[in-house]
This record gives C-alpha cells, sequence and structure tokens, in this order.
C-alpha cells in the first residue's frame, strides 16, 4: 500500500466519497467540509506539492479547473460563485502532501 492517502483514495484502497473520475483526474468530497460543497480534485499522479509541479503537468492541471468548473455548474454554484484553492507547504496549511483543489462551494466565501 502506498503512504499517501490520496493516492489509496485514487487506487481504491481506502474508502472516499467519489465524485468523478476519469483517466487523469479524481474528484471526492473533503470528510470535514468546510461549506456545504467542499470537493477535492486530485490528479491520480502523486505530486506532493505546487512546487513539483513538472513540464507536462500542464494538461492535468488545466483539466482540473474545466472540471471543477463543471461540477460547480451541475451543483448550481453560477450564480453564487464558488473557490477553488490549492495550499502549498505548511506554512499555507497543507495537511496532505498528493496535491489537491480544493472546490468550495454553497455559502458565501469571505
Ligand atoms: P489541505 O489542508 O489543503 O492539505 O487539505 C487537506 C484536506 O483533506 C482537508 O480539507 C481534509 O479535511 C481532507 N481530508 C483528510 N483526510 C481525508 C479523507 N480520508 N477523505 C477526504 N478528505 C480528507
Ligand atoms: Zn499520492
Amino acid at each position: 500500500m502506498p503512504a499517501c492517502l490520496f493516492c489509496q483514495i485514487v487506487n481504491g484502497q481506502t474508502s472516499g466519497r467519489i465524485v468523478y473520475e476519469d483517466d487523469s483526474v479524481v474528484g471526492f468530497e473533503d470528510i470535514r467540509p468546510k461549506a456545504p460543497i467542499h470537493l477535492l480534485l486530485v490528479p491520480r499522479k502523486h505530486i506532493p506539492t505546487l512546487l513539483d509541479l513538472e513540464p507536462g503537468d500542464e494538461m492535468v492541471i488545466g483539466h482540473i479547473f474545466l472540471l471543477s468548473a463543471r461540477l460547480a455548474r451541475e451543483r448550481g454554484l453560477m450564480e453564487s460563485g464558488y473557490r477553488v484553492v490549492v495550499n502549498c507547504g505548511p506554512g499555507a496549511g497543507q495537511s496532505v502532501y498528493h496535491i489537491h483543489f480544493h472546490l468550495l462551494g454553497g455559502r458565501r466565501i469571505v
């Protein structure tokens, strides 16, 4: 088993409330939601932080932003708005070292 929690979710070795998957990305509900809608979108590839992105990762990162718009639309967030956040490093509050994009909405995000 890989030590990385999100690799385990991506590989189906740990249960996650998965809402989306394709060849390169998996989306699942955050276990401690900070908004009525709080999804995590992760590349299947293990990339620890934003600082570890490499040439060739552009496609999956762009794909995640398009996907976040699609998931936000499907959840009716067009009017109210939503936020996509990536924390990088302990000083920014990153706690899981497999890059993940928080999609937050369903309440006023200040
Ligand atoms: P960050 O603090 O930016 O690294 O975000 C990590 C996020 O992962 C937090 O919002 C946690 O609530 C969430 N999280 C931790 N463990 C799990 C899990 N097993 N399933 C889903 N989300 C998780
Ligand atoms: Zn990982």
